[in-house]
């Protein structure tokens, strides 16, 4: 039997990978699920901004609650300048995720330790777990579909309006380094209702979540899922691996397996392994991706914008390819009026008195915002330390020096603004927010794939070194974070670890 443990997107793509090369599956999870009573309310819930966020107030929720979320404590985290995320629920992050998604392109990764193509497959496979939507439009070539695409979301009119200036000005962004297309979700766009609480709960599940992918593995011979059961420490032995676990309202137990494939996200991972194996004096590192969040003003009006239905998950994609801003793509997710906008616009124009509903009216047409990630080479250091062992372990998460990668944000900020007459935007950049390491929730590469891997690295099937049957599986063994989203390349190289190893 091979134990899978974690049931997020990384989860699903190695149980899948190994059901698909006939390997029996045993999932464990955590494993939390949306309260009953906010399930029954989901289909009339509206976003309200005064819901239960756990530790922190600006977490997204799923219908008010955080049930995805460990709270720091439960996580074992201490967090020093950073906002990392750890999951305990059934679909893991996938249950609040915005569901963008693009590949890594070939050469972002050419210094990992096995050929970029070796992932095409399992873009492909994956892909179809997804069920991605989106359009073969001016990304395709940079950004290949690996499988034919569902029909994209419907464009919002802002969408349509920015789309239309970028094309209208296409030669010289394309001169300038920039290429653009029609953002790429994990969403069933048939079922789509434009109801715009995307950022808030999803009661049509067509936002994909990982959950699902469960109840569908749950229907294959040769996969059992359990929930409730928290993995507290790994023994390996010749034959195979223990894993000592608690389960909610029961004894403590133990369950032995051949080969164990983690998928806890990266901090609980690393938990897992370094309550475990122990963990290195000098600490490990915690790549993740610069994240920024930079208000735009459109250059005209767009009538019915903020009345129409709408989804509001990101709109556009804009990629830049500029070595004088980044020695790496520079990925720019553009959203339109949404929840969060509104009601940052409501509280912006508060000083106006009566006139508040005025002004915020006459801005809220025109107003975007960029969610911009880079290249984990342009990220704040952070360093994990680990104390204790089992479940007493803990982790410190501790950020270094942010300067070089403000700088590198403000380069961005600052080619948009000198570019703004063909994007027919102009950013707000006094508005910039530049997030601590965690915020864009892309982060990894504590275990690194490598060749031939050092202590605390892992080999190209994500084999911790000195373990033959410990596979991590998730973002902790990314070698560096390309920017153009994240989730569909974790959970290809999780499909391509498990069905190598199986
Ligand atoms: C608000 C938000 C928006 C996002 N938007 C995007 C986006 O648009 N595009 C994108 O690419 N990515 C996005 N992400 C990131 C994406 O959600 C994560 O990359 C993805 O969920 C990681 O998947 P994973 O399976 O590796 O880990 P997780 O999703 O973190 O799942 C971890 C799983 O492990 C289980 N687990 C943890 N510890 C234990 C234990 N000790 N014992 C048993 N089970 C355990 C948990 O219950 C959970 O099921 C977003 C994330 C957030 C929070
Ligand atoms: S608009 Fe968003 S929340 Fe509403 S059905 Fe579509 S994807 Fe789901």
């Amino acid at each position: 039997m091979n134990i899978v443990v974690g049931s997020g997107p990384s989860g699903v793509a190695a149980a899948s990978a190994l059901l698909d090369a006939g390997r029996p599956v045993l999932m464990l999870d955590i494993g939390r699920e949306l309260e009953p009573e906010r399930r029954r309310s989901s289909r009339s819930f509206r976003f309200s901004g005064k819901t239960e966020a756990g530790d922190d107030p600006a977490r997204k929720l799923v219908f008010g609650s955080a049930y995805p979320y460990l709270s720091d404590r439960e996580a074992g985290l201490i967090q020093k300048g950073t906002k990392c995320l750890a999951s305990g629920g059934k679909g893991g992050l996938s249950a609040v995720w915005g569901a963008s998604v693009l590949p890594f392109r070939d050469e972002e990764i050419a210094d990992w330790p096995f050929p970029a193509a070796a992932l095409h497959d399992h873009y492909e496979k994956t892909g179809a777990i997804l069920d991605i939507s989106g359009a073969a439009d001016g990304l395709a070539e940079r950004f290949p579909f690996y499988a034919p695409p569902r029909p994209p979301l419907n464009a919002s009119l802002q969408a349509r309006a920015v789309l239309e200036r970028f094309s209208s000005g296409a030669e010289a962004l394309k001169a300038a380094g920039f290429a653009f297309g029609r953002a790429r979700h994990a969403v069933d766009s048939a079922a789509c209702e434009y109801d715009g609480t995307c950022l808030s709960g999803c009661a049509r599940g067509a936002i994909w979540n990982a959950a699902r992918a469960v109840e569908a593995l749950k229907k294959r011979p040769g996969f059992e899922y359990r929930g409730g059961v928290r993995v507290l420490s790994i023994e390996e032995r010749p034959d195979g691996v223990r894993l000592h676990v608690a389960r909610e309202g029961a004894s403590r137990a133990v369950h032995d397996g051949a080969k164990l494939f983690l998928a806890c996200g990266p901090l609980a991972t690393a938990r897992l392994v370094c309550g475990s194996f122990g963990a290195p004096a000098e600490g490990l590192p915690l790549l993740s991706q610069p994240y920024f969040v930079l208000p735009l003003l459109l250059d005209r009006d767009v009538p019915g914008a903020p009345e129409e239905r709408l989804h509001t998950l990101a709109q556009v994609y804009l990629e830049l390819d500029d070595k004088e801003v980044s020695k790496h793509l520079v990925h720019l997710q553009i959203y339109g009026h949404n929840e969060v906008i509104a009601d940052r616009l409501d509280r912006a124009a508060a000083w106006a008195g009566p006139f508040s509903g005025a002004v915020a009216g006459h801005f809220a047409p025109r107003l975007l915002a960029i969610q911009g990630y880079l290249h984990s080479g342009e990220g704040i250091p952070v360093t994990i330390t680990a104390e204790g062992r089992g479940e007493d372990c803990r982790l410190t998460v501790k950020a270094g020096d942010a300067s070089a990668t403000k700088a590198a944000v403000g380069r961005v900020a600052a080619k948009i603004a000198r570019h703004s007459a063909d994007l027919g935007f102009a950013p707000l950049s006094f508005l910039r927010k530049v997030g601590l390491p965690g915020e864009g929730n892309h982060a990894g590469g504590s275990f690194p794939m490598k060749k031939a891997p050092a202590a605390w690295q892992t080999d190209p099937l994500g084999r911790l070194h000195g373990h033959e049957r410990v596979h991590l599986v998730d973002s902790s063994v990314l070698p560096s974070l390309p920017a153009s989203t994240f989730t569909y390349a974790v959970m290809a190289n999780a499909s391509r670890i498990a069905s190598e190893a199986a």
